[in-house]
């Protein structure tokens, strides 16, 4: 679905990406695993056309190097930032409903609901009275009901208690088993090996490896430790 071949991106005379390919097929959630710094968020940055970089990307076998973010997003590229980008003073469901529909696979309201009761219970509710949970539930709902097919998500998981994290590992399930493809920022390994189909591990801006959920379980306290976590 998703195909990047000898991605490298700079700030300024920094280079943060160098050659980086990959490969993310249809349906599959794949996480980037690697230290601050690595070079993560650039990668899912310049995926979505939102920082220059040289190298080809093409999804669903259509070349979009050239492309915008807002002519991305009309593909079906839906990008969740580690901030949520949630609009605090606005409730739920005027965040659900203010992003127009772009994507070719709009969710409707009622099917957001349903995926996400929790933001039913919660769609008066202003943006700043949810929790980290919500907020990132709201955040992936939002793409969905834009009409995303591959979700770019930043560490969805990141300053949540494990309980969430659970709840996020659920409903990230629901969206693979509606047809959603994700690529996925996650420093939780342990975490990663139970949601995801495959891991890239990225260090200095290279995908130095490719990992499949046994080898990430055999190899949690190397990462760990590794990952400074
Ligand atoms: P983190 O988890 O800390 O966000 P990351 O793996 O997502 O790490 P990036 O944020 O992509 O890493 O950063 C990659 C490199 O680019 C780092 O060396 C970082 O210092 C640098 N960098 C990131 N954003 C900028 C910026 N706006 N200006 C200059 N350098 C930047």
């Amino acid at each position: 679905m998703l195909r990047v071949d000898g991605l490298s991106s700079w700030y300024g005379e920094a280079q943060a990406l160098r050659e980086v390919s990959l490969e993310v097929g249809k349906g599959e959630i794949v996480t980037l695993v690697g230290r601050n710094g690595a070079g993560k968020t650039t990668l899912l940055r310049c995926l979505m056309g939102l920082h220059p970089a040289s190298g080809t990307v093409s999804f669903l076998d259509e070349d979009i190097t050239a492309l915008g973010p807002h002519r991305r997003a009309r593909r079906g590229l839906g990008y969740v930032p580690d901030d949520r980008g949630i609009y605090a003073t606005l409730s739920v469901e005027e965040n659900l409903l203010l992003p127009p529909e772009t994507g070719p696979e709009p969710w409707s309201l009622e099917r957001v609901y349903e995926a996400f009761p929790r933001l039913r219970e919660r769609r008066r509710f202003p943006g700043t009275k949810l929790s980290g949970g919500e907020q990132q539930m709201l955040a992936l709902a939002r793409v969905l009901r834009m009409g995303a097919r591959l979700l770019l998500c930043d560490e969805p998981t990141e300053g949540l208690s494990p309980l969430i994290v659970a709840q996020i590992g659920d409903i990230l399930r629901e969206v693979k088993a509606a047809g959603v493809t994700v690529l996925l920022i996650e420093q939780n390994v342990h975490f990663a090996a139970t949601v995801a189909d495959r891991h890239y591990l990225l260090a200095e801006g290279r995908i130095v490896e490719s990992l499949d959920n046994d080898e990430v379980r055999e190899r949690e306290h190397e990462l760990l430790d590794y990952l400074g976590i």
